[in-house]
């Protein structure tokens, strides 16, 4: 065995009447999967997968205590002993891959996607349409009963515990602040009564399920809202959960209404982990931290540091079930590290898609998409080491195929060069270091700074050839667009081209909107580092306490930005609200910013013309002249088809994926689908 380069991550956990391998939690998920009994298998072997890899210990996505307090109305619930059995198959094949699960609990109260919900007073919340029914005293008896009878079912059903879901503005969460209870009887009022309905849910659960069967409580450590619990109120409730028997506290970050990001791209690694590390302070039993922990150095060091007892990871094993084995085999490097992008996970699940991963899409896929041997090895060409590229070049390579590798730049990553520039899309830099590594593994033959034409491809007899040449921007056909002052964002993100303090953006996708970004910050450095931003900006930016003073650690505190770098008009033809095609749970992340740094938005802007006083446009009846010192061009891409058109002209046929096949709504989570489901079944 090799020196562990991770001592504390690899350090047991006695719990006392079972031991944990080694400090990682896989974070409860919720997958889609759980709410469809035909998709158990697939669920099963998604978690399979994950306990081969090593994980300490998994807890499975939201499971409801009853009907009412189901997410959604059909999702997964377990209040029956018909529903044993399927829950039983999982946890029987988890525990032969040597893994070990928990269920979580999940009652959603008024967060419920249905008429039928209850929570603690009828009050609506601002992200969804149902208006809850206030619950009774027997009513709320009745929750608990419902707690309880789910956990007995999941102990019968093979689990190794069980996760009682007290954060993210869930049902109990909602009795624990006046915002959500305005109950008058012994379940509302003081803190006392609103934190009685948790801690009675744990008490009677144990007394339920005995000692030997791990319960753990999921804490809202900070509630990210002015009228949240205070740091007294959470400790007190901490202590009462670990009085009332559970085994684990772990730790909750923000409700789903808070308005500061809590597990975006931008959020800094580790960044909430000093919260644990304050409760640590005032509670024995272990306490399991979370929120942007991707790589191992970054769970070593909190570990190390003695933030927590664990850390949870959720989206990081979507990326790599494999994560845990490779930092026990001091691979680090080859771990494909979640970017926290949430466009294949979160995204997904928000609009009734199953969750996978935008850089691994076989995750919520395993049974489907599957990366065999090749029955026949071929040799393969790969035109463009994008995303799409990659992903083709080294799933190919993986399976036994012969694979050159082409690219006319001198590194690999297409428009991800691009995009890691991004303040706050640093870790896009991870990606490339993980293809970087597999293709030195899968012994993918790199060729860059070739441009490749039809007659090198025929030259070299290839069996197989992929195009992934990328895109090419669109031409805005603006008079005057060949002026001085216009860029493009290649020239701004690429080329590092100087930009002046006045700028125009033409185009508010999601390239624009980048561009912007990057335009209000200054001292962007050329080489992104994703250990770099600090968590005490990012805390300063949206207005976090961490002294924790105020309630919800967020009371009496603005957001404070501070200065733009530059003055930026971001402009779009269409009427509608800009930037609303960005990522459904991260769009509003990247309005804010922008909007607290200044950015003008224009919309129903029709562009008349550049020249030397600047852009002079249109809206509605309304000319005007933006006087700016450069204009930026971000008004979207086509397919680069050149190579494809001419050896399709040769009479060479070729595959296309990525960006050369459809330019249109593109992103990187479509390129490496594409390009990993091609090789697959070459
Ligand atoms: P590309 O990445 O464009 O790669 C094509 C490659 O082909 C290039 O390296 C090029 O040099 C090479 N090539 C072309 N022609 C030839 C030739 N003849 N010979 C050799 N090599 C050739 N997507 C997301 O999903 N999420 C994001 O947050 C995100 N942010 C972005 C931010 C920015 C600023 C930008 C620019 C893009 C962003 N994207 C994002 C989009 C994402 O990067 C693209 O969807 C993805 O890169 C497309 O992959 P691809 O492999 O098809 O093409
Ligand atoms: P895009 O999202 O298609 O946006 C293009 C923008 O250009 C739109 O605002 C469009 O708005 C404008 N436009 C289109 N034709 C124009 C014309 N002829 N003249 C002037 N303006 C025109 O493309 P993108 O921003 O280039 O992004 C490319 C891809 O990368 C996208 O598909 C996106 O998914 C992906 N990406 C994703 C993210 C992310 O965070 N997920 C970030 C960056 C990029 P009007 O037509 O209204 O003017
Ligand atoms: Fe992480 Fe993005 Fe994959 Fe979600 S889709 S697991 S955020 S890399």
């Amino acid at each position: 065995m090799p020196e562990p380069r991770y001592p504390h991550i690899f350090k047991p956990l006695d719990l006392g009447f079972t031991t944990l391998p080694n400090r990682v939690l896989m974070g409860s998920m919720h997958t889609g999967l759980e709410d469809r009994v035909w998709n158990w298998p697939r669920l099963t072997a998604y978690f399979v997968e994950r306990a081969r890899g090593g994980v300490g210990l998994m807890v499975t996505g939201g499971i409801a205590p009853n009907r009412r307090g189901s997410l959604a109305p059909l999702a997964s619930k377990l209040t029956n002993r018909w529903e044993v059995m399927r829950h039983r198959r999982m946890t029987d094949a988890v525990h032969e891959a040597g893994g070990r699960i928990c269920m979580q609990i999940l009652h959603a109260g008024r967060y419920a996607y249905h008429p039928f919900s209850v929570a603690p007073s009828p009050i609506k919340s601002p992200i969804t349409p149902f208006k809850p029914r206030g619950l009774s005293d027997s009513g709320v008896e009745a929750q608990i009963r419902s707690f309880v009878r789910c956990a007995r079912l999941a102990q019968k059903s093979g689990y190794d515990g069980i996760e009682v879901m007290g954060s993210e503005g869930y049902f109990i969460n909602q009795f624990l602040v006046p915002r959500t209870n305005r109950r008058k009887d012994r379940w509302g009022g003081s803190f006392e009564n609103r934190m009685r309905l948790p801690v009675e849910i744990v008490r009677r659960t144990r007394e339920a399920v005995g000692e030997n069967f791990i319960i753990i409580y999921r804490l809202s450590m900070i509630d990210m809202l002015a009228d949240g619990n205070n740091w007294e109120e959470v400790v007190t409730l901490g202590q009462a959960i670990e009085q009332a028997g559970a085994s684990i506290i772990n730790t909750g970050i923000g409700w789903h209404e808070t308005r500061v990001p809590t597990i975006a791209t931008s959020v800094p690694r580790a960044a909430f982990t000093w919260v644990t590390r304050k409760m640590r302070e005032s509670v024995s039993l272990p306490l399991v931290t979370s929120n942007r922990i991707n790589m191992p150095h970054t769970a070593e060091a909190v570990l190390a540091r003695g933030d927590a007892d664990m850390v949870s990871m959720a989206r990081p094993f979507l990326a790599d079930p494999d994560w845990v084995n490779k930092a026990a085999a001091n691979r680090p490097e080859e771990i494909n590290t979640c970017i926290a992008c949430n466009q294949a996970c979160l995204d997904h699940v928000f609009q009734n898609k199953v969750a996978s991963c935008l850089v691994n899409p076989r995750a919520g896929h395993e049974t489907e998409l599957l990366i065999r041997p090749a029955e026949r090895k071929k040799r393969i060409a790969v035109v463009g080491a994008g995303p799409a590229g990659l992903a083709a070049a080294t799933t190919a390579a993986r399976r036994g195929h012969s694979v050159v590798l082409f690219d006319q730049a001198d590194r690999i990553g297409g428009q991800f060069n691009m995009a890691m520039r991004v303040p706050g899309k640093e870790e896009f830099v991870e990606t490339l270091r993980y293809f970087s590594r597999q293709i030195e593994i899968t012994g993918v033959d790199l060729r860059l700074g070739t441009a490749v034409d039809a007659n090198l491809l025929q030259k070299e007899k290839f069996d197989e050839i992929i195009i992934a040449a990328g895109v090419t921007p669109r031409d805005p056909g603006i008079p005057g667009q060949d002026h001085a002052s216009v860029l493009s964002y290649i020239d701004v993100l690429l080329h590092r081209k100087p930009v002046g303090k006045r700028v125009a953006v033409i185009g508010a996708g999601g390239i624009g909107f980048d561009v912007s970004e990057f335009l209000v910050h200054s001292n962007v450095p050329d080489t992104p580092d994703p250990d770099h931003p600090q968590a005490e900006d990012f805390f300063r930016q949206w207005g976090v306490d961490m002294e924790l003073n105020g309630r919800g650690g967020v009371e009496g505190r603005a957001p404070d930005f501070g200065q733009p770098a530059r003055e930026v008009t971001l402009l779009q033809r269409k009427t509608s609200k800009l930037g609303a095609g960005l990522g459904k749970t991260t769009g509003w992340i990247h309005r804010t910013s922008l909007k607290n740094l200044d950015v003008k938005m224009l919309g129903g802007v029709n562009y008349e013309r550049i020249d030397d006083d600047g852009l002079h446009i249109r809206i509605g009846e309304e000319s005007r002249c933006l006087a700016v010192d450069n204009i930026v061009i971000c008004a979207g891409q086509l397919p680069r088809r050149d190579l494809a058109e001419a050896l399709k002209e040769s009479g060479i046929d070729s595959h296309l994926i990525g960006g050369a096949d459809v330019a249109a709504e593109l992103d990187a989570k479509r390129a490496i689908d594409q390009g990993t489901r091609l090789a697959a079944a070459l």
